[in-house]
Protein backbone atom coordinates (compact mmCIF):
# COMPACT_ATOMS: atom_id res chain seq x y z
CA UNK A 1 0.00 0.00 0.00
CA UNK A 2 1.22 3.51 -0.73
CA UNK A 3 2.38 5.64 2.29
CA UNK A 4 0.00 8.00 3.53
CA UNK A 5 0.86 11.55 3.40
CA UNK A 6 -1.04 14.27 5.16
CA UNK A 7 -0.97 17.17 3.06
CA UNK A 8 -1.02 20.41 5.50
CA UNK A 9 -0.03 23.38 2.68
CA UNK A 10 1.62 26.40 3.75
CA UNK A 11 -0.09 29.15 1.89
CA UNK A 12 3.27 31.60 3.45
CA UNK A 13 5.79 29.50 2.32
CA UNK A 14 4.48 29.75 -1.88
CA UNK A 15 4.09 33.60 -1.65
CA UNK A 16 7.63 33.78 -0.29
CA UNK A 17 8.74 31.70 -2.95
CA UNK A 18 6.94 33.62 -5.09
CA UNK A 19 8.43 36.69 -4.09
CA UNK A 20 11.92 35.20 -4.00
CA UNK A 21 11.71 34.41 -7.60
CA UNK A 22 9.76 31.63 -7.86
CA UNK A 23 6.50 32.28 -9.15
CA UNK A 24 6.07 30.12 -12.29
CA UNK A 25 6.01 26.85 -10.48
CA UNK A 26 2.05 27.41 -10.77
CA UNK A 27 2.54 26.62 -14.64
CA UNK A 28 3.77 23.14 -13.48
CA UNK A 29 1.62 19.96 -15.13
CA UNK A 30 3.76 17.46 -13.94
CA UNK A 31 5.12 15.69 -16.77
CA UNK A 32 8.43 14.94 -14.95
CA UNK A 33 10.50 16.57 -18.40
CA UNK A 34 12.99 18.30 -15.80
CA UNK A 35 13.46 15.50 -13.80
CA UNK A 36 14.36 13.59 -17.14
CA UNK A 37 16.72 16.79 -18.20
CA UNK A 38 18.78 17.09 -15.39
CA UNK A 39 21.71 15.78 -16.27
CA UNK A 40 23.04 15.90 -12.50
CA UNK A 41 19.84 14.03 -10.92
CA UNK A 42 20.12 10.80 -9.06
CA UNK A 43 18.18 7.59 -10.55
CA UNK A 44 16.32 7.32 -7.29
CA UNK A 45 13.80 9.79 -6.47
CA UNK A 46 14.75 12.43 -9.15
CA UNK A 47 14.64 16.10 -8.87
CA UNK A 48 13.41 18.71 -9.44
CA UNK A 49 9.68 17.39 -10.63
CA UNK A 50 8.98 16.35 -6.71
CA UNK A 51 9.99 19.70 -5.59
CA UNK A 52 8.00 21.56 -8.00
CA UNK A 53 4.48 19.61 -6.98
CA UNK A 54 5.97 20.00 -3.52
CA UNK A 55 6.26 23.93 -3.81
CA UNK A 56 2.85 24.49 -5.66
CA UNK A 57 1.05 22.62 -2.72
CA UNK A 58 3.44 24.50 -0.12
CA UNK A 59 4.90 21.63 1.74
CA UNK A 60 7.36 23.20 3.28
CA UNK A 61 9.02 20.62 5.24
CA UNK A 62 9.41 18.69 2.19
CA UNK A 63 11.68 21.74 1.03
CA UNK A 64 13.33 22.94 4.15
CA UNK A 65 16.19 20.12 4.88
CA UNK A 66 15.60 18.71 1.60
CA UNK A 67 19.11 18.17 0.38
CA UNK A 68 18.33 17.89 -3.45
CA UNK A 69 16.94 21.46 -3.56
CA UNK A 70 21.05 22.16 -3.05
CA UNK A 71 22.02 19.48 -5.48
CA UNK A 72 20.79 21.48 -8.23
CA UNK A 73 23.42 24.10 -9.72
CA UNK A 74 20.66 25.98 -11.51
CA UNK A 75 21.86 25.09 -14.98
CA UNK A 76 18.57 26.06 -16.40
CA UNK A 77 18.83 22.89 -18.82
CA UNK A 78 15.43 21.55 -17.31
CA UNK A 79 13.56 25.27 -17.78
CA UNK A 80 14.50 25.37 -21.14
CA UNK A 81 13.00 22.03 -21.55
CA UNK A 82 9.66 22.93 -19.48
CA UNK A 83 6.73 22.51 -21.81
CA UNK A 84 4.95 25.18 -20.02
CA UNK A 85 7.26 27.57 -18.87
CA UNK A 86 7.43 26.95 -15.07
CA UNK A 87 11.37 27.46 -14.45
CA UNK A 88 11.90 24.47 -12.41
CA UNK A 89 15.78 25.86 -12.14
CA UNK A 90 14.26 28.84 -10.84
CA UNK A 91 11.81 27.66 -8.54
CA UNK A 92 14.74 25.46 -6.45
CA UNK A 93 16.77 28.82 -6.84
CA UNK A 94 14.04 30.48 -4.93
CA UNK A 95 13.29 27.63 -2.34
CA UNK A 96 17.36 27.57 -1.76
CA UNK A 97 16.53 31.05 -0.63
CA UNK A 98 13.74 30.88 1.63
CA UNK A 99 15.71 27.75 3.17
CA UNK A 100 18.39 30.31 3.78
CA UNK A 101 16.09 32.69 5.34
CA UNK A 102 14.70 29.71 7.42
CA UNK A 103 17.74 28.56 9.01
CA UNK A 104 19.11 31.73 9.48
CA UNK A 105 19.48 33.38 13.02
CA UNK A 106 18.00 36.43 13.34
CA UNK A 107 15.43 35.57 10.89
CA UNK A 108 14.73 39.75 10.97
CA UNK A 109 18.05 40.39 9.59
CA UNK A 110 17.65 37.58 7.02
CA UNK A 111 14.38 38.85 5.92
CA UNK A 112 16.34 42.22 5.88
CA UNK A 113 19.07 41.04 3.15
CA UNK A 114 16.81 39.44 1.00
CA UNK A 115 14.63 42.73 0.52
CA UNK A 116 15.96 45.30 -1.62
CA UNK A 117 14.37 48.10 0.39
CA UNK A 118 16.57 47.48 3.21
CA UNK A 119 20.26 47.55 1.45
CA UNK A 120 20.21 51.75 1.96
CA UNK A 121 20.32 50.54 5.93
CA UNK A 122 21.73 47.13 5.62
CA UNK A 123 25.31 49.35 4.20
CA UNK A 124 24.54 52.24 6.60
CA UNK A 125 24.77 49.88 9.45
CA UNK A 126 28.89 49.06 8.55
CA UNK A 127 29.18 53.29 7.31
CA UNK A 128 27.69 54.11 10.90
CA UNK A 129 30.65 51.75 12.82
CA UNK A 130 33.59 53.26 10.52
CA UNK A 131 32.63 56.71 10.59
CA UNK A 132 32.57 56.34 14.54
CA UNK A 133 35.94 54.54 14.33
CA UNK A 134 37.68 57.58 12.33
CA UNK A 135 36.60 60.29 14.69
CA UNK A 136 37.63 58.32 18.01
CA UNK A 137 40.70 58.45 16.03
CA UNK A 138 40.94 62.14 15.52
CA UNK A 139 40.00 62.72 18.92
CA UNK A 140 43.43 60.97 19.82
CA UNK A 141 45.20 62.42 16.90
CA UNK A 142 45.00 59.91 14.57
CA UNK A 143 44.77 60.68 10.59
CA UNK A 144 42.92 58.11 9.46
CA UNK A 145 39.92 58.07 7.10
CA UNK A 146 40.99 61.52 5.99
CA UNK A 147 39.31 62.20 2.43
CA UNK A 148 41.55 65.10 1.97
CA UNK A 149 44.69 64.30 3.22
CA UNK A 150 47.95 65.90 2.21
CA UNK A 151 50.03 62.39 1.96
CA UNK A 152 50.04 58.62 2.05
CA UNK A 153 48.78 58.93 5.75
CA UNK A 154 45.85 56.11 5.65
CA UNK A 155 48.42 53.22 5.04
CA UNK A 156 51.60 54.61 6.22
CA UNK A 157 51.98 55.58 9.68
CA UNK A 158 48.44 54.75 11.72
CA UNK A 159 48.80 51.11 13.16
CA UNK A 160 46.61 51.66 15.27
CA UNK A 161 43.63 52.21 12.88
CA UNK A 162 44.96 48.95 10.94
CA UNK A 163 44.44 47.30 14.69
CA UNK A 164 40.93 48.76 15.34
CA UNK A 165 39.81 47.96 11.86
CA UNK A 166 40.42 43.96 12.94
CA UNK A 167 39.22 44.30 15.96
CA UNK A 168 35.91 45.46 14.18
CA UNK A 169 36.14 42.67 11.44
CA UNK A 170 37.18 40.25 14.29
CA UNK A 171 33.61 39.56 16.36
CA UNK A 172 31.78 40.35 12.56
CA UNK A 173 33.66 37.32 11.44
CA UNK A 174 32.71 35.46 14.41
CA UNK A 175 29.01 36.51 14.17
CA UNK A 176 28.50 34.61 10.55
CA UNK A 177 30.60 31.19 11.82
CA UNK A 178 28.25 31.03 14.72
CA UNK A 179 24.93 31.60 12.20
CA UNK A 180 26.43 29.38 9.58
CA UNK A 181 27.05 26.65 12.23
CA UNK A 182 23.69 26.86 13.86
CA UNK A 183 22.10 26.82 10.48
CA UNK A 184 24.06 24.16 9.27
CA UNK A 185 23.43 21.82 12.11
CA UNK A 186 19.69 22.14 11.47
CA UNK A 187 19.90 21.62 7.98
CA UNK A 188 21.77 18.47 8.54
CA UNK A 189 19.72 16.91 10.85
CA UNK A 190 16.53 17.23 8.79
CA UNK A 191 18.18 16.62 5.70
CA UNK A 192 19.29 13.32 7.30
CA UNK A 193 15.51 12.93 8.73
CA UNK A 194 14.44 13.70 5.21
CA UNK A 195 16.39 11.03 3.36
CA UNK A 196 15.54 8.56 6.07
CA UNK A 197 11.42 9.05 5.43
CA UNK A 198 11.67 9.17 2.00
CA UNK A 199 13.95 6.59 1.46
CA UNK A 200 17.31 7.99 0.41
CA UNK A 201 19.32 6.35 2.80
CA UNK A 202 19.48 3.48 4.81
CA UNK A 203 21.75 4.95 7.47
CA UNK A 204 19.92 5.55 10.68
CA UNK A 205 22.21 8.19 11.90
CA UNK A 206 24.98 10.36 10.89
CA UNK A 207 28.16 8.91 12.09
CA UNK A 208 30.51 12.61 12.42
CA UNK A 209 33.76 11.00 11.47
CA UNK A 210 32.11 9.38 8.03
CA UNK A 211 30.55 12.48 7.21
CA UNK A 212 33.76 14.55 7.64
CA UNK A 213 35.38 11.98 5.03
CA UNK A 214 32.38 12.19 2.70
CA UNK A 215 33.17 16.43 2.96
CA UNK A 216 36.81 15.68 2.14
CA UNK A 217 35.97 13.50 -1.09
CA UNK A 218 33.31 16.02 -2.39
CA UNK A 219 35.99 19.16 -2.41
CA UNK A 220 37.42 18.17 -5.10
CA UNK A 221 34.22 18.01 -7.45
CA UNK A 222 33.49 21.11 -5.75
CA UNK A 223 36.94 23.15 -7.00
CA UNK A 224 37.24 21.37 -10.28
CA UNK A 225 33.07 22.56 -10.74
CA UNK A 226 32.47 18.55 -12.42
CA UNK A 227 28.53 18.89 -12.04
CA UNK A 228 28.56 22.64 -13.67
CA UNK A 229 30.44 21.20 -16.63
CA UNK A 230 27.64 18.36 -16.77
CA UNK A 231 24.92 21.30 -17.76
CA UNK A 232 24.71 22.56 -21.34
CA UNK A 233 22.30 25.19 -21.34
CA UNK A 234 24.51 27.86 -18.77
CA UNK A 235 28.25 25.72 -19.39
CA UNK A 236 29.88 28.89 -19.49
CA UNK A 237 28.50 30.44 -16.14
CA UNK A 238 30.74 27.60 -14.82
CA UNK A 239 34.23 29.61 -16.00
CA UNK A 240 32.78 32.87 -13.82
CA UNK A 241 31.48 30.71 -10.72
CA UNK A 242 35.44 29.36 -10.75
CA UNK A 243 36.73 32.82 -10.86
CA UNK A 244 35.08 34.30 -8.10
CA UNK A 245 35.37 31.05 -6.22
CA UNK A 246 39.12 31.50 -6.19
CA UNK A 247 39.16 34.82 -5.91
CA UNK A 248 37.43 34.93 -2.80
CA UNK A 249 39.93 31.81 -1.82
CA UNK A 250 43.03 33.64 -2.63
CA UNK A 251 41.70 36.90 -1.10
CA UNK A 252 41.23 34.87 2.41
CA UNK A 253 44.56 33.26 2.19
CA UNK A 254 45.83 37.00 1.62
CA UNK A 255 44.04 38.05 4.94
CA UNK A 256 45.42 35.48 6.61
CA UNK A 257 48.89 35.99 6.15
CA UNK A 258 48.51 39.60 6.56
CA UNK A 259 46.19 39.01 9.72
CA UNK A 260 48.95 36.80 11.11
CA UNK A 261 51.83 39.25 9.81
CA UNK A 262 50.29 41.99 11.91
CA UNK A 263 49.32 40.41 15.11
CA UNK A 264 51.89 37.48 15.40
CA UNK A 265 55.12 38.14 13.75
CA UNK A 266 54.38 42.28 14.39
CA UNK A 267 54.98 43.49 10.57
CA UNK A 268 53.47 46.18 10.10
CA UNK A 269 51.78 46.96 6.46
CA UNK A 270 51.95 48.57 3.92
CA UNK A 271 53.91 45.77 2.21
CA UNK A 272 55.95 46.15 -0.95
CA UNK A 273 54.31 45.39 -4.13
CA UNK A 274 56.94 42.90 -4.81
CA UNK A 275 55.43 40.49 -2.02
CA UNK A 276 53.90 37.55 -3.44
CA UNK A 277 50.86 37.41 -1.15
CA UNK A 278 50.50 40.86 -2.26
CA UNK A 279 50.02 39.55 -6.04
CA UNK A 280 47.70 36.64 -4.77
CA UNK A 281 45.92 39.68 -3.07
CA UNK A 282 45.69 41.69 -6.99
CA UNK A 283 44.87 38.42 -8.47
CA UNK A 284 41.88 37.46 -6.25
CA UNK A 285 40.48 40.69 -6.77
CA UNK A 286 41.29 40.75 -10.88
CA UNK A 287 39.63 37.23 -10.60
CA UNK A 288 36.58 38.53 -8.39
CA UNK A 289 36.04 41.74 -11.02
CA UNK A 290 36.68 39.38 -13.94
CA UNK A 291 34.16 36.59 -12.43
CA UNK A 292 31.39 39.49 -11.41
CA UNK A 293 31.87 40.85 -14.89
CA UNK A 294 30.92 37.37 -16.67
CA UNK A 295 28.28 36.88 -13.61
CA UNK A 296 26.66 40.11 -15.09
CA UNK A 297 27.09 39.45 -18.32
CA UNK A 298 25.60 35.94 -18.08
CA UNK A 299 22.64 37.00 -15.95
CA UNK A 300 21.50 39.71 -18.45
CA UNK A 301 21.93 37.75 -21.51
CA UNK A 302 19.78 35.10 -20.52
CA UNK A 303 16.47 36.78 -20.68
CA UNK A 304 14.21 33.63 -20.08
CA UNK A 305 15.68 32.85 -16.77
CA UNK A 306 14.90 34.64 -13.61
CA UNK A 307 17.29 36.74 -11.80
CA UNK A 308 15.82 38.28 -8.92
CA UNK A 309 17.11 40.19 -6.64
CA UNK A 310 19.06 37.43 -4.52
CA UNK A 311 21.11 36.90 -7.60
CA UNK A 312 21.69 40.47 -8.12
CA UNK A 313 22.73 41.26 -4.46
CA UNK A 314 25.33 38.29 -4.92
CA UNK A 315 26.54 39.93 -8.54
CA UNK A 316 26.78 43.64 -6.93
CA UNK A 317 28.99 42.09 -3.76
CA UNK A 318 31.40 40.15 -5.77
CA UNK A 319 31.90 43.28 -8.39
CA UNK A 320 32.02 45.77 -5.52
CA UNK A 321 34.50 44.04 -3.26
CA UNK A 322 36.79 43.15 -6.30
CA UNK A 323 36.88 46.76 -7.74
CA UNK A 324 37.27 48.99 -4.87
CA UNK A 325 40.05 46.69 -3.49
CA UNK A 326 41.75 47.31 -6.80
CA UNK A 327 40.90 50.82 -7.10
CA UNK A 328 41.89 51.81 -3.71
CA UNK A 329 45.10 50.48 -4.43
CA UNK A 330 45.62 51.77 -7.92
CA UNK A 331 44.49 55.60 -6.78
CA UNK A 332 47.30 55.13 -3.64
CA UNK A 333 49.83 54.25 -6.13
CA UNK A 334 48.64 56.94 -8.43
CA UNK A 335 49.24 59.33 -5.75
CA UNK A 336 45.62 60.16 -5.65
CA UNK A 337 45.46 59.39 -1.89
CA UNK A 338 42.04 61.11 -1.21
CA UNK A 339 40.34 59.57 -3.84
CA UNK A 340 41.81 56.20 -2.49
CA UNK A 341 40.61 56.87 0.93
CA UNK A 342 37.32 57.61 0.14
CA UNK A 343 37.13 54.36 -1.99
CA UNK A 344 39.02 52.61 0.91
CA UNK A 345 35.88 53.36 3.04
CA UNK A 346 33.34 51.68 0.51
CA UNK A 347 35.96 48.83 0.50
CA UNK A 348 35.50 48.71 4.76
CA UNK A 349 31.77 48.91 4.15
CA UNK A 350 31.50 46.04 1.52
CA UNK A 351 33.91 43.73 3.65
CA UNK A 352 32.05 43.88 6.57
CA UNK A 353 28.84 43.45 4.98
CA UNK A 354 30.36 40.58 3.33
CA UNK A 355 30.94 39.09 6.69
CA UNK A 356 27.95 39.84 8.51
CA UNK A 357 25.43 39.03 5.58
CA UNK A 358 26.83 36.18 3.73
CA UNK A 359 24.95 33.79 6.15
CA UNK A 360 21.78 35.42 5.46
CA UNK A 361 22.60 35.99 1.40
CA UNK A 362 22.87 33.90 -1.73
CA UNK A 363 26.55 33.48 -0.63
CA UNK A 364 25.60 31.23 1.63
CA UNK A 365 25.10 28.46 -0.98
CA UNK A 366 28.74 27.73 -0.33
CA UNK A 367 28.13 26.25 3.51
CA UNK A 368 24.66 24.86 2.74
CA UNK A 369 25.37 23.15 -1.09
CA UNK A 370 28.80 21.78 0.00
CA UNK A 371 27.27 20.23 3.14
CA UNK A 372 24.41 18.37 0.97
CA UNK A 373 26.98 17.31 -1.67
CA UNK A 374 28.62 15.68 1.31
CA UNK A 375 25.60 14.31 2.72
CA UNK A 376 25.20 12.76 -0.67
CA UNK A 377 28.61 11.66 -0.99
CA UNK A 378 27.79 10.01 2.99
CA UNK A 379 24.65 8.75 2.24
CA UNK A 380 25.87 6.50 -0.65
CA UNK A 381 23.49 7.88 -3.08
CA UNK A 382 24.26 8.18 -6.63
S1 LIG B 1 8.41 21.89 -14.19
FE1 LIG B 1 7.91 21.75 -16.35
S2 LIG B 1 9.05 19.94 -17.07
FE2 LIG B 1 8.97 19.81 -14.83
S3 LIG B 1 7.17 18.60 -14.38
FE3 LIG B 1 6.52 20.73 -14.33
S4 LIG B 1 5.74 21.14 -16.38
FE4 LIG B 1 6.98 19.27 -16.52
S1 LIG C 1 18.61 23.74 -13.07
FE1 LIG C 1 20.01 22.17 -13.89
S2 LIG C 1 20.78 21.13 -12.07
FE2 LIG C 1 18.96 22.25 -11.44
S3 LIG C 1 17.29 20.78 -11.61
FE3 LIG C 1 17.39 21.92 -13.52
S4 LIG C 1 18.67 20.69 -14.88
FE4 LIG C 1 19.01 19.97 -12.80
Amino acid sequence: MADSYLVDPDVGFIEEVSRLGGADVKKCYQCATCSVACPISPDTKPFPRKEMIATSWGLKDKLIGNGDVWLCHNCGDCSTLCPRGAKPGDVLAAVRAATVIEYATPKALAKMVSDPKKLPILLAIPAVIFIVLGLLLKMVGVDWLNFAPSGDHLWQADYIANYLVDIIMIPTFTFAIVVFALGLKRFITEMHANALAEGKTEKETIDPAGFVQALIKTIPTILQHRKFTECSENRERSTAHMMVLFGFIGLFIVTGCFFAAEWVFHIEGPYQQINPIKWLGNLGGIALVIGGILLLKNRLAKKDQISSYWDWYLVGMVLGLGATGLLTEMFRLGGLYGLSAIIYFLHLILVWSLFAYTPFSKLAHIAYRTAAMAYQEYSGRK
